[in-house]
């Protein structure tokens, strides 16, 4: 079995048979990564607690056909207990967990820069820099513009000016003036508009002590929903 090492945050757990659990990772180096931590439920297992969801640990994992296995797991950043003492947290890290893993649907696939994102959302909630709704509904429109899909904010998607922007509309990419609006496009208001800019670029500045705008956040959910082909489950939870 051939090994390798890497280091990764754990996204899901899923129970196999009597004593063990798929382990879904996001990892640094390897992308997502499903593998079987063996004997992980039984009270004296060798990983302790360092596999559960939100972790980040460095590993050491061996080939597999179906799925790989983990040899070894040391926890480099206990996200959990942080994250799971702390509701609103807890709520933000399950969408950021629930999107990615959602997002990412091949295995063994290099994203550095997914990775990266990912980690510095979390430790953005567990060090409590910003509002933790705002830290979960910027990194998914972060993680979804790196994967491909990035909302036109700044201007009409259909003729392109930057004013009088109204309305919005997941399936046409973006903002739209009053003129060209489609009839499934939301009304949109110029706060609520700034306030998703604002998310969509991680500008803390602007959203800092600002309250969170029910219209940007269903913004954001529709985005999602439209783009992963479903909706983000947790993210319900967070109105
Ligand atoms: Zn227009």
């Amino acid at each position: 079995m051939a090994l390798y090492r890497d280091e990764g945050v754990v996204l899901t757990t899923t129970k196999l048979g009597e004593a063990d659990r798929i382990i879904t990772l996001f990892t640094r180096d390897h992308g997502k990564v499903r593998a079987v931590a063996k004997g992980v439920r039984r009270t004296k297992s060798r990983f302790g607690g360092r596999v559960e969801p939100f972790m980040r640990v460095d590993l050491l994992l061996g080939e597999g056909r179906t799925f790989d296995t983990i040899s070894q797991a040391e926890s480099i950043a206990a996200y959990a207990g942080a994250i799971s003492g702390d509701y609103e947290a807890y709520r933000a890290a399950n969408v950021i967990v629930e999107t990615l893993n959602d997002l990412v649907t091949s295995e063994h696939e290099p994203a550095g820069a997914q990775y990266r994102l990912l980690v510095g959302a979390l430790n953005a909630l567990v060090q409590h820099r910003h509002d933790a709704r705002m830290i979960a509904e910027s990194y998914v429109l972060r993680a979804l513009a790196l994967a491909g899909w990035r909302e036109r904010l700044g201007s009409c998607v259909v003729c392109g000016r930057t004013d009088d922007l109204t309305h919005i509309s997941a399936p046409a990419g973006g903002v739209m003036c009053l003129t060209d609006h489609t009839p499934e496009a939301k009304p949109i208001g110029a706060l609520a508009l700034t306030q998703l800019r604002a998310l969509a670029e991680g500008d803390w500045a602007v959203l800092d002590g600002a309250e969170p705008d029910p219209h940007a956040a269903r913004a954001v959910e529709e985005w999602a929903r439209y783009y992963l082909e479903r909706p983000v489950r947790s993210m319900r939870l967070l109105d």
